[in-house]
């Protein structure tokens, strides 16, 4: 009868262990009372593993230097005036409805096409085909 070793035994108690050595371990360890015994030891290392708690020690922040509170209390207020400027701009789009903008229309020729008998020359327009 052959043993699993240690490595291939401890992977298949973290379940870690890929067919088919799996399937040998789980069928060796009912027949083998050396290897259920490791097997065993090896469950209670990684239970008391997984039951060990760390206590981390996060330093406290360092104080705020007088000029950087001020600039905290200089930004609270920029957020305050820029909250207040966004409402107030959303409730007169709110309260508004959409006027119509006003756009003052001229008409400038980007080019004047000046034929060499000076006149300006446009587009035939067939006035037959109008209704
Ligand atoms: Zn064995």
């Amino acid at each position: 009868m052959t043993h699993p070793d240690h490595d291939t035994l401890l992977r298949f108690v973290l379940q870690t262990l890929d067919e088919p050595d799996n399937a040998i371990v789980s069928g060796h360890l009912p027949a083998c009372e050396e290897c259920r015994e490791l097997e065993q030891k090896f469950l209670s290392e990684v239970e008391k593993l997984q039951g060990i708690k760390f206590h981390i020690a996060v330093p406290a922040p360092p104080r705020l230097t007088r000029r950087s509170r001020r600039l905290v209390v200089v930004s609270r207020w920029a957020a305050v005036l820029a909250t207040g400027f966004l409402l107030g701009y959303m409730t007169a789009q709110l309260s508004d409805p959409v006027r119509p903008v006003v756009v003052q229309q001229r008409l400038i020729p980007t080019r004047a096409e000046v034929s060499s008998s000076a006149f300006v020359s446009c587009q035939a327009i067939d006035v037959t085909t109008s209704p």
